[in-house]
């Protein structure tokens, strides 16, 4: 009799444990997304907004991530960019 007490602790225990483990999984995986993606916030280059990293608009720029609010700012910022790589260029061909 005291045999089957001791199984039924066990799995109580057991049943316990596992409720345990696997109530913790899911609530690990959400803090770790709402850490590194939607709370973030990161700044426009172009018209220096604020925007969350997940409705940002991204593209790599030489290599480096760059955020945006919308589409219009990427394109702008990537004119100027280009811009002012031409003028360096024109510098440097004037100069010699
Ligand atoms: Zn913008």
């Amino acid at each position: 009799m005291t045999r089957l007490i001791l199984f039924v602790i066990l799995l109580l225990l057991l049943y316990v444990m596992l409720h345990y483990f696997i109530k913790d999984i899911p609530i690990r995986k959400k803090k770790s997304n709402t850490e590194s993606e939607s709370e973030e916030l990161v700044q426009d280059p172009h018209c220096q907004t604020y925007i969350s990293k997940r409705s940002a608009v991204k593209k790599i720029i030489s290599g480096r991530l760059v955020y945006f609010c919308n589409q219009e700012c990427m394109k702008n910022y990537i004119n100027e960019i280009k811009k002012k790589v031409d003028k360096a260029k024109l510098i440097r061909y004037v100069s010699g």
